[in-house]
């Protein structure tokens, strides 16, 4: 081959390789199927699952399209082949063309295939149907997904071309091409294995990233594996009601915070319990607005008038985590043997206290 053809077929490599699994620059300059269709595709937020089925079809389409589009640029690139002439062509480009012209074809009519119906016969629609009740369709089981993915408190992670959404009734992995959902109640997960990267370009820790099998009990439910940092692993299992075995045995380096928490958590627990007055209620936690709160301080640690610690005289306000987590941040990073002997102020008054003065309420 001649230059400008050899030059052209290593750029073109190069972009669909990009186009096809975009780096984090790539993505960033809007050069996605996501971005490029935006417009059409609609926002996430407002339909999660209608978007996928159109993301997914589109991205197919794209794709779809690459071998076309290498063909009309050798037309100009080697001119001297003839493509744009078909019938001048060689052999091999005639039949490089035919498959070129047909792939996108094929993908084409699978597209409006799909689409027939409001989606109806789209591989993802068929996903959800085997969630649905007897009585209802994959409507429901698509609305509920995208009312629950509009919640904050959903746990997402992972990078664009292998995401995890856990929300409280769902778990699902989006793919290039797919979605694959899992109700919470009927699976079980299993950590099976774990990597090291030495280096990440964020932070100067070795980076552990564990692979977890979520496998259903529902025998339509094809088993998956979904990847995450091992920092995401609390938040994940806080999130997750089914418990997370570990048939491998990984050591998981679990986030300091985390690991802080659950301490934290247990020292918290052993503590002097306080009863809450008759006439006062509990309000959810001003942290998390999630949980009614559930601690209240007060001064155990020393006699009123010694020490370094001081009575808060504020209403119960915070959860147990949330509390556990204002007593992390104020922590020095650099040490944490000196976390659990340590004073933070009260969020609130600023009042000195320590974990022997952190109170549950019963
Ligand atoms: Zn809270
Ligand atoms: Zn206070
Ligand atoms: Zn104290």
């Amino acid at each position: 081959m001649e230059s400008p053809a050899v030059t052209f077929t290593l750029a073109y490599v190069v972009f669909a390789v990009c186009f096809v699994f975009p780096p984090d620059e790539v993505r960033s300059a809007g050069l996605t199927v996501q971005s490029l269709l935006a417009g059409w595709l609609g926002s996430e937020d407002a339909a999660f699952v209608q978007y996928h089925l159109r993301r997914s079809t589109g991205t197919l389409l794209a794709h779809s399209l690459l071998p076309l589009g290498y063909y009309l640029g050798m037309c100009f690139a080697a001119p001297e082949k003839h493509l744009c002439f078909f019938y001048l062509a060689s052999e091999g480009w005639k039949t490089f063309f035919f498959f070129a012209v047909l792939l996108p074809a094929v993908t084409s009519a699978l597209a409006y295939y799909w689409s027939r119906k409001g989606w109806n016969n789209h591989p993802l629609a068929r996903t959800l149907a085997v969630h649905a009740l007897p009585q209802s369709g994959w409507r429901a089981v698509a609305s509920s997904i995208n009312m629950e993915f509009r919640r904050i408190d959903k746990f997402a992670t992972g990078a664009p071309g292998a995401r995890v959404i856990v929300t409280d009734t769902w778990v699902i992995k989006v793919t290039t091409y797919c979605l694959h959902v899992a109700q919470q109640q009927d699976i079980h997960l299993t950590v099976t294995d774990s990597r090291q990267h030495e280096l990440s370009p964020d932070s100067n820790m070795p980076v552990q990233f564990l692979t977890i099998r979520v496998a259903s009990i529902n025998p339509y439910v094809k088993a998956f594996d979904i990847r995450l940092n091992s920092t995401e692993y609390g938040e994940l299992r806080e999130k997750l009601r089914a418990p997370i075995s570990n048939a491998a045995n990984v050591v998981i380096h679990q986030s300091l915070s985390d690991l802080f928490l659950e301490t934290f958590t247990s020292l918290v627990e052993i503590n002097q319990a306080y009863s809450l007055p008759s006439n006062q209620e509990l309000e959810p936690c001003i942290g998390c607005m999630q949980t009614n709160a559930n601690i209240k301080l007060i001064k155990n640690c020393q006699e009123p008038n010694e020490g370094e610690c001081q009575q808060c005289y504020c209403r119960p306000m915070w959860c147990l985590t949330c509390m556990g987590k204002w007593f992390a941040s104020r922590q020095d990073q650099q040490h944490p043997e000196t976390w659990l002997s340590s004073q933070v102020p009260c969020p609130t008054c600023r009042a000195k206290f320590c974990i022997l003065d952190v109170c549950m309420i019963r």
